[in-house]
């Protein structure tokens, strides 16, 4: 019997997550390449190559293709246009390298589009109307609407992390200010953080010992967990902003249901009762109570490979 099968990359600024993808959607091998080691696309490529025909073994019959989600992809020429993340230089046609060295269908999309994709494809809940918010390193949404993924001219609908929160705020990586991703990402937390100590000088805690240069998400997470003040209060800031973000969504897309994912969402209802708060509290009172906020089903990593092989599930679909 041949068992069909699918590659799906996610390519991230440190890692880049490679697996291969049943019908079922159950990941049979998987592997990580660390992207930063690269110098240069070229080598990066060579190495991606290599890692897929390990994967693929002999079994060429049954390969249908090979989905890739990257940041910051142009839908419309299916090229990396400028992702700051990664090495590359705009002049790389990765779709040509992959489809001349396999003769399969290769597909590429924003990777704010994976989990998107897996829930789609993957989950039995079949909604028509949906977003999946990604709080990580950065923030994006991917939205689902009247059944299909909403890309817009050149595919960088949903950039929810690059709205303007606060004009007077926070210097965003973009060049602007006040972003909400300054203050929801992984990194915005921790400036969150970094303020209420300046504010709070009666504060004794543990987060003054440690470096500024060495907190993360995840410390400020365990920290409130075991009672930390201000750990416990970043997380609540951080909950009202997104709340109040996803409500403003809800009244362009009026979505049934929002997922969350990605690292920051590790915090679980330390991050997710204020979001739920301040999102109910500033819904507009058209919509109803019931839309609800939930931690994606997907493991960020595993969820990211499988919306990458829904790209070529759907080729074969019908
Ligand atoms: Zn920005």
């Amino acid at each position: 019997m041949l068992n069909k099968y699918v590659i799906g990359i996610d390519v991230g600024g440190t890692h880049t997550r490679i697996g291969q993808i049943s019908a079922s959607g159950e990941v049979l091998k998987n592997q990580m390449l660390k992207t930063a080691d690269y110098g240069n696309a070229a080598t990066f490529l060579e190495h991606l190559i290599g890692v897929i025909k390990t994967m693929i073994s002999d079994d060429m019959e049954g390969f249908l293709g090979i989905g890739m989600g990257a940041p910051s992809v142009n839908e419309q020429n299916q090229t990396i246009t400028y992702a700051a993340n990664l090495n590359w230089d705009g002049s790389l046609d990765i779709i040509q390298a992959l489809s001349q060295a396999f003769l399969v269908p290769v597909k590429l999309t924003n990777d704010a589009n994976l989990l998107v994709l897996a829930h789609q494809h993957f989950d039995d809940t079949l909604l028509s109307d949906f977003f999946v918010v990604t709080l990580g390193t950065g923030v994006g949404a991917g939205i689902c609407c009247n059944g299909s993924l909403l890309k817009g001219k050149e595919g960088f609908a949903g950039e929810l992390g690059h709205v303007i929160v606060n004009e007077r705020g926070r210097a965003c990586s973009c060049g602007r200010q006040g972003c909400l991703e300054c203050y929801v990402s992984a990194n915005g937390i921790i400036r969150t953080v970094i303020s209420l100590i300046a504010q709070f000088n009666s504060y004794k805690g543990s987060l003054l010992d440690i470096p500024m240069a060495d907190l993360n998400a995840k410390m400020i997470t365990e920290l409130a967990l075991s009672g930390d003040e201000i750990a416990k209060r970043a997380l609540t800031l951080t909950g009202q902003m997104l709340g109040q973000a996803l409500a403003n969504m809800v009244a362009l897309f009026n979505p049934q249901l929002i997922y969350l994912a990605g690292g920051v969402t590790h915090a679980g209802e330390l991050l997710l009762a204020p979001t739920r708060q301040f999102f109910h509290q500033h819904l507009l009172n058209v919509y109803p109570d019931i839309i609800t906020i939930e931690k994606s089903k997907f493991d960020d990593h595993e969820g990211a490979i499988l919306g990458a092989s829904v790209l070529i599930w759907q080729l074969n679909e019908g």
